[in-house]
């Protein structure tokens, strides 16, 4: 049977030892991402999104992080996990791209745009100079920069902030990835660049057939780009399932605690956002049961306990809750997580 996915990661554990002990940041992730698909990946910071989103494209310098178990098949064929730097160097850059939210750290400022994004081209391809600027110029129209010849003899500090995202994405995108990971790619950015940035990347990935990986915090970009979404907390999935299954049908308290603290485009302005209250578990030595226990308005005694599997609710649809038992209490979705909208 041909596989359609571009990545599987199978039970990834990444942590990062510490002088105080080790912190254990991804604990058994595991997810698929299809071929042309844009997932996001949300929850509060240290949730692990990031590291695992970097692991991926082995960007952590190892020590101090270590991949402790788990697989991350790009391809249907390459083990990442177990490839050398050397090799891992080739993949990424020619077949992955990484956009992130800061391009001013990212970007080199002392080399021309244009150098910046032929650099990976002649690397990678194997192609002439006059080739890669063809390319290039190609790329920057392709992500909406008027005056392409002119911004290539440019230097990143010449750009606006949003000028300088496009310019990352040209980088990211120059060597055709399969795969593209966009790391908060519009947090820096201005409510009507944010926009701008999320409609250009929703089109790229149209066009390009790259599949996409946003890690974000921000509902809203979430609704406006992605398919699928996964939401984590504390190292662990607690839920994931399609975009619609995660505003109008989700099933765990964490993911309604999102809804109700993060402003979402698709919402009233007015609508009163309500902070989840308390701060996750301290990933030096996590909670035995359920890591959303003690912030948790159902937790029951079982919570605290046993860690819930995921209960499998639709072909795309998943949770970890012990509400989902069937000799748990019966709970509703309140109202200010979209409950009463359907
Ligand atoms: Fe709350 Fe228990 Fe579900 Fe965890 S398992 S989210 S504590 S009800």
């Amino acid at each position: 049977m041909m596989n359609n996915n571009i990545l599987e990661v199978r039970d990834l554990k990444v942590s990062f030892r510490t002088y105080a002990g080790e912190v254990q940041a991804v604990r058994g992730v595991s997810f698929d991402l299809k071929k042309g698909e844009v997932l996001a990946i949300v929850g509060e910071s240290g949730c692990g999104k990031s590291v695992t989103a970097q692991t991926i494209m082995r960007l952590i310098p190892s020590p101090p992080s270590i991949i402790k178990n788990g697989s991350i098949k790009f391809n249907g064929k390459t083990e990442i996990t177990r490839l050398s730097n050397r090799e891992m160097e080739k993949i990424r850059g020619s077949e992955m791209g990484m956009i992130f939210q800061d391009p001013m750290t990212s970007l080199n400022p002392t080399m021309t745009v244009g150098k910046q994004i032929t650099e990976g081209i002649v690397k990678h391809h194997k192609v002439s100079g006059e080739e890669a600027n063809k390319r290039a110029l190609e790329i920057l129209k392709l992500v909406g920069m008027s005056n392409p010849e002119g911004r290539m003899q440019q230097y990143p500090h010449e750009f606006s902030g949003g000028m300088r995202q496009r310019v990352m994405i040209a980088i990211a995108l120059a060597c055709s990835p399969k795969l593209l990971i966009a790391d908060e790619p519009t947090t820096a950015l201005d409510v009507t660049i944010q926009a701008q940035i999320i409609e250009l990347m929703k089109k790229l990935s149209e066009k390009t057939e790259a599949s996409i990986i946003v890690i974000t915090h921000d509902l809203g970009v979430v609704a406006e780009m992605a398919q699928r979404v996964i939401v984590m907390y504390a190292g662990k999935v607690v839920e994931q399932g399609t975009v619609d299954e995660i505003f109008y049908e989700s099933k765990h308290p964490y993911t309604w605690g999102l809804l109700r603290s993060v402003p979402r485009l698709d919402q009233d302005k007015d609508n009163e956002l309500v902070p989840i209250p308390g701060t996750p578990p301290d990933l030096f030595s996590p909670p035995k049961g359920c890591a959303f226990a003690a912030r948790c308005p159902y937790a029951m005694s079982v919570c605290g306990q046993i860690d819930p599997e995921h209960t499998v609710l639709s072909e795309t649809h998943s949770a970890a809750c012990w509400l989902l038992h069937e000799g748990a209490p019966k709970v509703e979705r309140p109202v200010e997580a979209g409950g009463a909208a359907r």
